[in-house]
């Protein structure tokens, strides 16, 4: 008996300290385990971190316009940019003599603040936190930055250099940018050239608008402050529609909102209300009397113009080119705006005026195109007449929100993720991000740019 209560005690005692030695030798491997897997960790963490701190790609930009060069400004402060080309077919002279007006909203001037632009130093005017200048001062200011960051980045501007299946081709195959971003405006055709597809949604702002141009080759052409007049309403009862009358109901009925802007040589004029069905809006829309429009901008321009211009007289009425009706302001936008070239590696964005663009311009062919109907607008962006792109100038709304701006604000963090990217996935992922920022910037404008830029 005592033998046996002996013999259980070996055995217990024997047991104990097996069960010790295996919690110890548990004890240590989850111990080397987690060293491990902590030495695993940071030096995974230092590799990506070095690798992501390292890596820098070659970057190509289409067209110099005011979008290319602000797309430019964004990936040289990337700090992700080995080789930076920006490709415009244009030469200097013609490219900086550009005299239209642009208008750069309160957030796409906080935006260029951040790439280092000094509105100080270029010429222009302030008006209700708004930067009036123009485009060719514009340009020729962001040139002047990206030559002073050539220390930083191996910038290579190429002026009167056309993108073509041709240039695609000359590129030798180790030279191949990560990064195309498309800012050739509204008549590039650089997109086709990347077998990018040229379908643009077609879609309604809800409201209507016409727009009119003065040309007066005897003026100045310093940037000016625009001008806006709220609530307008038209006596047209020479024309048989009583709508004074009508614009005694208020508030369901809203009346016109007018801007005069530009230089005092190209004056623009655009006239906007929230769509509607009063007898005056129907009327405006589906009148055949060219003659209407035409006074109408005739008189408000009498009224509200600055002190300092001359009137607009019957003598100088001539020099005028309106719309003949009101249309359906309609923004145009991609599909698609963003593409993968497989066996490259190529990561595509379309940016500024080839990504969207709307049918409110005061360009040299807003008379003929963009105020009658849906008819011409659709067959410019979507058959892209090849007839009409010489007479293009770049389109824009001409309600002062630079829509290019706003699409070039996930730029920064689309070449970062590209360049930082470890597979293809990866790649995809950053340009889907891309695309979906770039439906949202149109869709945010159909929704409330209008609301936001012209009747407030
Ligand atoms: C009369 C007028 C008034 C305006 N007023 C305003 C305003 O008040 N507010 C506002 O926000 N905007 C205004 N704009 C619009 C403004 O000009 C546009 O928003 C802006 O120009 C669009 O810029 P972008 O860079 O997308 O295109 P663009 O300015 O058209 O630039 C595209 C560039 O790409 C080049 N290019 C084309 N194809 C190729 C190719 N294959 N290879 C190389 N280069 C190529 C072109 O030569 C061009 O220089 C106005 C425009 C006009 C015409």
């Amino acid at each position: 008996m005592e033998g046996l209560r002996a013999e259980n005690a070996g055995v217990d005692a024997a047991g104990a300290s097996a069960e010790e030695k295996y919690r110890a030798l548990a004890y240590d491997t989850a111990l080397s385990t987690l060293v491990a897997v902590a030495v695993y960790v940071v030096v995974k963490v230092s590799v990506d971190g070095i690798r992501q701190w390292r890596a820098r790609i070659p970057v190509l930009i289409v067209g110099s316009g005011p979008v290319g060069l602000a797309a430019a400004l964004v990936a040289v402060r990337s700090g992700k940019v080995l080789k930076l080309t920006l490709l415009e077919e244009r030469y200097r002279a013609a490219l900086l003599c550009r005299p239209q007006q642009i208008a750069l909203d309160p957030r796409s001037v906080n935006f260029l603040l951040g790439l280092g632009v000094d509105f100080d130093n270029m010429e222009g005017c302030w008006h209700n936190e708004h930067f009036f200048t123009r485009i060719g001062v514009f340009q020729e200011y962001l040139l002047s930055i990206l030559e002073q960051k050539k220390h930083k980045v191996d910038v290579r501007v190429q002026l009167g250099t056309k993108f073509s299946e041709d240039y695609l081709r000359r590129i030798p195959h180790n030279e191949w940018p990560r990064v195309i971003v498309v800012a050739d405006g509204s008549c590039g055709d650089s997109c086709s050239v990347l077998g990018i597809s040229s379908d643009f949604s077609v879609e309604s702002c809800h409201a209507y608008g016409a727009n009119a141009t003065i040309e007066r080759p005897d003026q100045r052409q310093v940037p000016t402050p625009e001008i806006r007049a709220h609530s307008l309403y038209f006596d047209l009862s020479a024309y048989g529609v009583e709508a004074l009358r009508e614009h005694r109901t208020p508030p369901t009925k809203p009346g016109f909102h007018l801007k005069i802007y530009g230089t005092f040589r190209n004056r623009y004029m655009a006239l906007i209300c929230p769509a509607s069905d009063t007898k005056m809006v129907r009327f405006l829309r589906h009148t055949a009397n060219a003659a209407v429009m035409k006074n109408i901008f005739h008189q408000s321009f009498n009224a509200y113009k600055t002190d300092i211009e001359p009137r607009l007289s019957d003598v100088t009425l001539h020099h005028m080119q309106c719309s003949r009706r009101l249309f359906e302001i309609q923004l145009s936008h991609r599909r698609i705006s963003a593409a993968y070239i497989e066996g490259d590696n190529v990561a595509v964005t379309v940016e500024g005026e080839a990504a969207r663009v709307l049918n409110f311009d005061t360009g040299e062919h807003a008379s003929s195109w963009a105020c009658d109907s849906l008819v011409h607008f659709v067959a410019f962006h979507l058959v892209r007449l090849r007839v009409l792109s010489h007479a293009c100038h770049a389109c824009h709304p001409g309600c002062g929100v630079n829509l290019g701006m706003r699409g070039l604000e996930s730029m920064g963090t689309f070449i970062y993720r590209t360049a930082t990217a470890v597979d293809r996935n990866d790649v995809l992922e950053a340009l889907s991000a891309k695309m979906q920022h770039s439906r949202q910037v149109a869709e945010t404008f159909r929704q409330t740019g209008l609301t936001e830029s012209i009747y407030e």
